[in-house]
């Protein structure tokens, strides 16, 4: 386990923290059969295409599900718990997981959110707000 948890663990998956650092969402799309996918993957679950754009994508969406961690992921994490941790559905369909800051209420299975851009470790990533 990793003292900073970095969420760049492939070459294929730079160009989401580049536009995330530019304050843009991106996923990738094929453009053999149009799915849009996350995470990215150097070929389409789809149809097998390698043949793949990024595309900006709304910073929105809705939360499918969520968990609560009491315990940390890692020792970076330690005095962050406990933390949530949501699957979003974007608007445009892909799901993409993250950390949900609190707000007022606690969150609920379809509350709608919004993208937020931060740097974490040195790494541009995203995270996401109940609208
Ligand atoms: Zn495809």
């Amino acid at each position: 386990m990793s003292e900073s948890p970095s969420p760049v663990d492939h070459p294929v998956a730079e160009p989401f923290f580049q536009a995330a650092a530019e304050g843009r969402l991106v996923v990738q799309h094929c453009n053999s059969c149009d799915a849009l996918r996350w995470p990215p993957l150097s070929g389409c679950p789809e149809c097998r295409s390698r043949d793949t754009t990024w595309v900006e994508v709304a910073p929105a969406g809705t939360i499918w599900s969520f968990v609560v961690y009491h315990r940390a992921f890692s020792r970076s994490l330690k005095d962050q718990i406990p933390y949530t941790v949501a699957m979003v559905q974007l608007d445009e369909g892909p799901y993409l997981v993250g950390r949900l800051v609190e707000g007022k209420k606690p969150p609920k299975v379809g509350d709608r959110v919004d993208a937020e851009f931060l740097e974490v470790g040195g790494v541009s990533t995203v995270r996401w707000r109940i609208a």
